[in-house]
């Protein structure tokens, strides 16, 4: 449905090779939820707008089904696009804001607003159809830009933070509704969002973009179980991925990752080619694969409790090497039952091991990817 090829776009009075968006590409299915997901300033909204055609991208093209679309204007493509501000109209009632794209394209009025109509059904809106911008909520505004996006039936709707001015409980009600919406009109879907929840909650496959390239391009459990690498595995998961600096080695016939806090021995399932050993890495696990145990378990690792977080549905516990306190710090997550205290010394391991190594040498890529 939507193809873009090695996009590259330069901003004019940047200096040549600081590049927005960085040789991209990227392919989207016919009814797909997409997400652009990473840090601001990654490229996300010029990307967009270059779908939008409000920009043109340096080189690279874009490709509608098999239409080359880099020079065709906005108003031909079919699109409907939701700003971040939302873009109202405030002279103009909910109705005309609405009926807007549709009167630009030159259907008769009464029609227009007809159809301005339906869609506010659609978005449950159809009792504010005489309001003005200024006399709606921010959740109301929201959806005005929404109905108005889809009045005209778009084939691809484009959606730059849209929830980003909501508060964080009409988010969660929005979100479910756009992905209703959605389903049922089947529009291909591209949502902008620097919110990680947000992304791999509503989209069918999320692109992780930083520094105008992205990084990996997957469903949202690929992603967070299979990171390509160490921006990817940093970036995704609240509380973050712990990770720990250290190096792989061989110790009689074992690989084992060497901290300055501990010695990990990696299971023999999970072995590396040879060819690794000796590599700078990065070892990664998430909070959750990490459990408290007893001293005499095999694979125990003592640990020093440095802080207890109480997060209501659980805890999350921040121990440190006894003896090398700065180096390795280390977060996990246990239920509330579990008594635990600042300054206890306890005893973890690393669940069905569950962890990443990145390497150092190349860009922290994901050696097990
Ligand atoms: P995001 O939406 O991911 O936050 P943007 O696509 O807005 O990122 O911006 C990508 C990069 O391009 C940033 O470095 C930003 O400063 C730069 N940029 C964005 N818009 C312009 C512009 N109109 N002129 C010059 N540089 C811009
Ligand atoms: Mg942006």
């Amino acid at each position: 449905m939507i193809t873009l090829k090695r996009i590259v776009k330069e901003y004019d009075g940047k200096q040549a090779g600081n590049k927005a968006v960085d040789g991209l590409d990227l392919e989207i299915n016919k009814g797909e939820f997409v997400a652009l997901l990473g840090p601001s300033g990654c490229g996300k909204t010029t990307t967009l707008m270059m779908l939008a055609g409000l920009l043109k991208p340096t080189s690279g093209e874009i490709y509608f089904s098999d239409k080359l679309m880099n020079h065709v204007e906005p108003k031909d493509r079919n699109i409907g696009m939701v700003f971040q501000s939302y873009a109202l109209y405030p002279h103009l009632t909910v109705r005309e804001n609405i009926a807007f794209p549709l009167r630009e394209r030159k259907i008769p009025k009464l029609e227009a607003y007809e159809r301005a109509k339906e869609t506010s059904k659609i978005l449950q809106i159809d009792h504010l159809l005489d309001r003005k911008p200024a006399q709606l909520s921010g959740g109301q505004q929201q959806r005005v830009a929404m109905a108005r996006a889809l009045s005209k039936n778009p084939e691809i709707l484009l959606l730059d933070e849209p929830m980003s001015n909501l508060d964080a409980r009409l988010k969660l009600d929005v979100r479910d509704e756009i992905r209703k919406i959605q389903r049922k009109l089947g529009v291909t879907t591209i949502i902008v969002t620097h919110d990680q929840e947000e992304a791999l909650a509503i989209s069918d496959r999320v692109a992780i973009l930083n520094g105008g390239r992205i990084q990996q391009y997957a469903p949202p459990n690929e992603l967070f179980n299979h990171p390509t690498n160490l921006f990817v595995a940093s970036f995704l998961g609240n509380p973050p991925m712990n990770l720990v600096t250290g190096t792989l080695e061989e110790k009689s016939g074992n690989q084992v990752v060497v901290t300055n806090g501990f010695e990990y021995t990696l299971p023999e399932e999970r072995k590396l080619n040879k060819l690794h050993i000796g590599k700078p890495v990065q070892f990664g696990i998430r909070p959750h694969d990490i459990a408290i145990c007893e001293a005499s378990d095999k694979q125990a690792i003592r640990m020093k409790v440095d802080l207890v977080e109480h997060l209501g549905s659980g805890k999350l516990v921040k121990v440190i090497d006894p003896q090398n306190k700065l180096e390795t710090m280390i977060r996990l997550l246990t239920d509330n039952e579990n008594e635990v205290s600042s300054r206890d010394n306890l005893h973890i391991k690393f669940k069905d091991a569950k962890f990443h190594l990145f390497d150092m040498t190349d860009n922290g890529r994901n050696l097990y990817q």
